[in-house]
């Protein structure tokens, strides 16, 4: 394809977009749970409320430079503010990489912003709020037809079972624990993955984010011996949000290394 410019040029600009969008989903990780407007006010420490300049909001390098205290209070700042910047820079730069400017890198870069905010929200208040999964899935299903990672079938049949395969679930576990097993919220992120992911990938996130979600119960079970193993409450939004964007990135290639593993095991049979 014809180029303007070289690759890397918008891989840095990609970066950096990436880098003001986190910055954008840490005001939306910290005040969509508590019901606060995610346009005003201006962005202030959360504990001596000073108004932040844009000069210490440079996402990822003002975090680093004040050493992850605020400049007025000296209070400290989450490393999540770090973390939720640079990883979504990281994901823009890795999306651009593989789909250059096509509706796909576009569509895919709006799927795994939400993925993030709902990774973080739902560690911290095991909650995953309508506001993102509802329109999250709409624009899933609205732009099936120019994502080239999924057929409009997939995309319908994926958003079909990303609903009716965990309520069958929580239906399952009702009837033998007399208690709701998942959230409706975990419903709706289901649906919002199917439909951006199709049914395929939804699948492989389910399953390995239910593996990896046993395995993290078991070890915040070791970590609060207190707490009964039925007990403990695992954030599985969060686990369904991480395996999404693992998927996105390497789905394809664990898919081709199992199949070519079975391929190869059954004709050794
Ligand atoms: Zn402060």
């Amino acid at each position: 394809m014809f180029e303007l410019w070289p690759k890397w040029v918008s891989l840095v600009y990609w970066g950096v977009m990436g880098a003001a969008m986190g910055s954008f989903l840490n005001v939306c990780i910290y005040r969509i749970p508590r019901g606060e407007s995610i346009v005003f006010p201006r962005s202030r420490c959360p504990q001596c409320t000073h108004p932040i300049p844009w000069y210490y909001n440079i996402p990822v390098l003002s975090w680093l430079w004040l050493r992850g205290r605020c400049a007025f209070c000296r209070g400290p700042i989450s490393v999540r503010y770090f973390l939720v910047e640079l990883w979504t820079a990281l994901t823009y730069v890795g999306l651009f990489d593989r789909w250059g400017w096509s509706p796909t890198f576009f569509i895919l870069a709006v799927f795994l912003s939400l993925c993030i905010a709902l990774f973080f929200i739902d560690l911290e208040w095991q909650i995953l709020p309508n506001g993102l999964t509802v329109p999250g899935t709409v624009v899933g299903l609205l732009t099936m037809g120019p994502n080239t990672l999924v057929t409009w079938e997939s995309s319908l049949l994926g958003f079909g079972l990303g609903v009716t395969l965990p309520l069958g679930l929580i239906g399952l576990y009702w009837l033998v624990r007399r208690e709701a097993g998942m959230g409706l919220g975990d419903v709706k992120l289901l649906a919002m993955i199917g439909a951006f992911l199709g049914t395929q990938r939804l699948l492989m996130t389910l399953m390995a984010a239910s593996v990896a979600g046993v395995l993290g119960g078991l070890v915040l079970w070791r970590i609060h011996r207190t707490t009964p193993l039925g007990r403990v409450a695992v954030p599985f939004g969060t686990f369904l949000c991480g395996v999404a964007w693992l998927v996105v990135f390497w789905g394809d290639a664990v898919y081709e290394a199992y199949h070519r593993w079975l391929v190869r095991w059954y004709l050794e049979w």
